[in-house]
């Protein structure tokens, strides 16, 4: 399986890392890759498209049955922060907009966009293994209802994680039920899905050669080896039920960017981060972790992964 990576048990506690290159080739593989991307939602998805692109052998392992992580599993298809990113996000987008699957500005159909990830995995010649409730239109008789905000969840307690994600789907039902009883227009209402796992705005981090810091996000950082620059507000939400939604916690962000060296493992000369789990502080993630600039870190990274283990 595989030739460059070890540690199942890092890329499962922080699941889109990249791994390249010749180290620790102390596990016998059985099927071998020059990249191996663990996790397949934004930052993940656009890492291993960008890597088999250049030509690696890239594996993309993903433990829902779909690519995409909560722009699909998630349910929650709103790009943001797109606006000035050119690449494969700018592709995708394309591609969907040709099937007529957006919603609203920069909101797709998520079974739209999982059927545009596994084909842009197939054109690159690879396959995956496999606050406050608002209700809005989408379509004429298409009502997107967004409800349910679960606070305090650390990402690593297992029971905790089950726990809410059990009382949220509860909670959708009872609201379900509850506008059913409404009757007139609700007469018929249906709750078609939910999401297949509750999502998770912070989870662990590595450490990279760089910490992008709150000090990066108010003075505008320019770095020489950016990635991608982030445009996208410093979006805090509230971390339990008694505080506020969301707040910009008094940071007035400015376009910063995001340097190459937040995305390399300060400890591991072939692991590469992208997305959530990237270097920075809680005040950048608050703002950088938006799925525009995942998509456009995967890139990047997916490309110096493929480029440092192809030699
Ligand atoms: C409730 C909520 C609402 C949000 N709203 C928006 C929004 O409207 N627009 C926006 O742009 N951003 C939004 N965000 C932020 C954004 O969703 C994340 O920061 C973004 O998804 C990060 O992308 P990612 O690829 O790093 O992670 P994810 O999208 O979380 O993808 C991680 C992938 O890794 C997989 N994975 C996890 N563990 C393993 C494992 N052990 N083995 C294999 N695979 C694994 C998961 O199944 C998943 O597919 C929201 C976040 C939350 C929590």
């Amino acid at each position: 399986m595989i030739k460059r990576a070890l540690s199942a048990s890092a890329a499962a506690a922080c699941p889109q890392f990249l791994f390249a290159g010749k180290e620790n080739q102390s596990v016998k593989p059985a099927r071998e890759f020059d990249v191996i991307v663990c996790g397949g939602g934004p930052a993940g998805w656009a890492a291993a498209v960008a890597s088999a692109r250049k030509g690696a052998n890239t594996a993309l392992i993903e433990q829902q049955g779909c690519l995409g992580g909560i722009w699909t599993s998630g349910l929650v298809c709103l790009i943001l922060d797109w606006r000035n990113k050119g690449g494969l996000l700018r592709e995708l987008l394309a591609a969907l907009d040709k099937t007529g699957a957006q919603d609203a500005p920069h909101l797709y159909d998520p079974e739209a966009m999982k059927f545009a990830l596994d084909s842009f995995c197939a054109a690159a010649g690879m396959s995956p293994s496999y606050s406050s409730p608002s209700l809005f239109q989408i379509r004429d008789g298409w009502t997107v209802f967004m409800v349910n905000h679960e606070f305090a969840v650390p990402c690593d307690d297992a029971e905790m994680y089950t726990a809410h994600t059990v009382a949220a789907r509860a909670e959708i039902n009872k609201m379900a039920a509850a506008l059913r009883a409404l009757g007139g227009v609700w007469k018929n209402m249906r709750l078609a899905l939910t999401a297949s796992h509750l999502g998770i705005r912070e989870g662990r981090r590595l450490r990279g050669k760089y910490e992008i810091t709150a000090e990066d996000v108010a003075r505008e950082a320019r770095f020489e080896d950016a990635v991608c620059r982030v445009e996208y507000w410093t979006d805090i939400h509230g971390l339990d039920a008694s505080s506020r939604a969301f707040s910009d916690g008094g940071m007035k962000s400015k376009p910063y960017d995001i340097p190459m060296r937040a995305l390399e493992s300060a400890d591991f000369s072939n692991l590469y981060m992208a997305g959530r789990c990237i270097s920075g502080g809680f005040i950048p993630h608050a703002s950088y972790r938006v799925t525009g600039n995942a998509a456009a870190m995967g890139e990047a990274v997916g490309k110096k992964a493929a480029a440092r283990s192809l030699g």
